[in-house]
Formats: structure tokens, sequence, C-alpha cells
């Protein structure tokens, strides 16, 4: 009896050998033709996409797939039939039976010989990697957000610095730039400890998240406790308004420091807010000097006695 199940093994053919690991394969396999439309589909398809097979072959391919990402097939497609590649993969969501979307690998190799001026059908496999995509936006998400207070990091503060800048002298226009910086923050943490002065910096992220700002202005933590937002296109009027309510949400916390110089003794922040304007006889070039200015204005703020809002201009070059 204990051979019975490996000679019942082999005495199954090749095909029904297939048709059981097409049935049990977590992947799918299909084929599809010039026609884009699924002529086979492994029966773990209903698995999948959570529809029976019989609703998927004889139907196009674009049915079931997200119609954001319908150019991504195209694409793929094009270059397999231009011959430029011999198999293609790429990643799209798929469009289940009960309308819920799953992140899919698809690879696919013409069965035919396109260099050959052959072109036939399509052998593809389908792979759900839901799990992978959300773990690759995780670590995305990392790398471009802070710990801490969850804004944007000093890495995309210098990419988005850095893209606004370009911006700004291609359209010959203005941007502004707030650098921000806590007042005695060391003394807080001296005085209270430092898990409070994370807590701190927390809600100082929060009050600022919440001040309504533009669809393309970025706010980020710079530093230890100084916090930069990019004001896309303001001119520095603008960028003094942005600052003062800045200032004021912070202030508005109402947070206890017994050790700040500053009246009141509650958590302030102290702003340079510089705005550069790209004009012909400019000298300025460099998202760096717009950093250099704001830098020169928060210092003064400090000097001047903290918890306020110095300004500075510049004429940045065309080119
Ligand atoms: P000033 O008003 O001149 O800015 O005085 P300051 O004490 O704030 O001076 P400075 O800005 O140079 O000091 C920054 C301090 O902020 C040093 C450090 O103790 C604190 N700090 C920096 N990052 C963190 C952090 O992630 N958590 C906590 N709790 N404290 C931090
Ligand atoms: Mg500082
Ligand atoms: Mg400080």
């Amino acid at each position: 009896m204990a051979d019975g199940g490996v000679s019942d093994r082999h005495s199954i053919t090749a095909e029904a050998e297939l048709r059981l690991l097409a049935a049990y394969c977590t992947d799918v396999i299909a084929r599809v033709g010039a026609d884009m439309t699924f002529s086979y589909i492994s029966p773990s398809a209903k698995r999948m996409f959570r529809r029976p097979v019989s609703e998927i072959v004889g139907h196009p391919v674009r049915e079931f797939v997200c119609p954001e990402d319908l150019p991504i097939i195209a694409a793929a497609t094009a270059r397999l039939v231009a011959g430029e590649v011999d198999s293609s993969t790429v990643t799209v969501r798929a469009v289940r039976g009960d309308g819920t979307l799953v992140w899919v690998e698809v690879t696919s190799r013409p069965i035919g010989d396109y260099a050959l001026g052959q072109p036939g059908d399509r052998a593809v496999v389908i792979r759900d990697v839901t799990e992978r995509k959300a773990l690759e936006d995780q670590l995305t998400a990392m790398a471009t957000k802070d710990g801490l207070t969850g804004l944007a990091n000093r890495r995309s503060f210098d990419e988005t610095l850095a893209r606004e800048w370009r911006r700004t002298v291609r359209e010959t226009a203005q941007m502004s730039l707030l650098l921000l910086d806590l007042d005695h923050f060391k003394g807080f943490n001296d005085a209270y400890g430092h898990l409070v002065g994370d807590d701190c910096l927390r809600a100082v992220a929060a009050a600022l998240q919440g001040l309504t700002l533009g669809p393309d202005d970025f706010i980020a933590r710079y530093g230890g406790e100084e916090i930069a937002i990019i004001l896309a296109r303001a001119d520095a009027q603008r960028a003094v308004t942005v600052a003062g309510r800045a200032r004021a949400a912070i202030e508005a916390l109402a947070l206890p420091h017994e050790a700040t110089s500053v009246l009141g003794k509650v958590v302030t922040a102290s702003i340079g807010a510089a705005t550069a304007v790209v004009r012909t006889g400019g000298s300025a070039g460099m998202p760096h000097a717009l950093l250099a200015a704001a830098d020169r204005a928060l210092y003064q703020a400090k000097a001047g006695g903290r918890n306020r809002v110095e300004t500075a201009l510049l004429l940045a070059s065309p080119d």
C-alpha cells in the first residue's frame, strides 16, 4: 500500500499533472491572444480574481485591469510586439469580481516569434504581490518621512527645495522659505526631560500641519528642533503672513516652558522668512542662497528677543 501513492502518481499523465499544478499553484497562468483576450486561464484565477474562470476566458484583458494602469499594459505589449524585449514584467492593479483591487505582477512572453514576423499568443504568469507592494509603500514612506514628527524628512526637503527653485527660475517668479527654530529648547529638555521634549516637537509639528497651506507648500523637519516650510510661488507678503500664523499657532499651544526668556513662559519659535525673486540683474543662485538668507533672518529673530519673525529678500539670477 505504501507504494500505491507513488505508482499512482507515476501513472498520472503529463497533462493531468499540469492540470493539477495549474489548479493548486498560487500563481495564475494564462494565454492571451493578439486581440488581447484571454483564451486560457488556470483554475487558480478563481481565488486571485474572485470570479469564475468562465467569466474570464473569452474576455478582453482590459476588463480586469484598473483603468489607470491600462497604459502600463499597452506600453509593455507594444515593446513585446516590436520585438524590443523577449519578455516583459509589469506591476498593475487587477479588478476582482467583488470590485476590490489586487496588486499583481504580470510577466508575458510571446509564444510565437515576433522577431521572425510570426507573432502569436502570449504566455502570461500573474502573481499576487499585494503584500510586497504594501511593504514597498511602507519603505518609501519611511524614506521620506521623519520618524518622530511624521513631517517630511530632510532628504525630501532637499529634493523639494531644489525642484521648487528650478520651477521658480523657469517661471521667472518668486518663492519663499520659512526656517523655524524653537526657543531655548535645550533648556526645555533640561527642565522637563528629553521625552517630554519629543512630545513637544510632535505637538508643534501637528500645530503646523493644522495651518491650511497651499497644495504645493511643504513642511519638513529640517534638523533637531528646526522646521522648514517651503511656500511655493509665495511673495514676501504671503511669507510674512504664514510665518506669523505659524508663530501664533505654536504660542497658542500654551505649553509651559519655565526655562525660556520669552514673556509668558510658554514654548515659542523664532522664524526667518526669506523670499527669492527672480529678476534680470539678480545674482543669487542655487537654493543654497535662499537657505542662507532664511538662516540669517532666523538669527536676527533670535537676537531680537525670540518668538518673532524676521524677513530677508534676495534677487535671484534667471540663469
Ligand atoms: P535658541 O533659542 O537659541 O534656539 O536655544 P536652543 O536651546 O533651542 O538652542 P539650539 O536651537 O541650538 O538647541 C537645540 C536643542 O534642541 C538641542 C537639543 O537638546 C534639542 N533637540 C534637538 N533635537 C531634539 C529631539 O529630537 N528631541 C528633543 N527632545 N530635543 C531635541
Ligand atoms: Mg536649533
Ligand atoms: Mg532652538
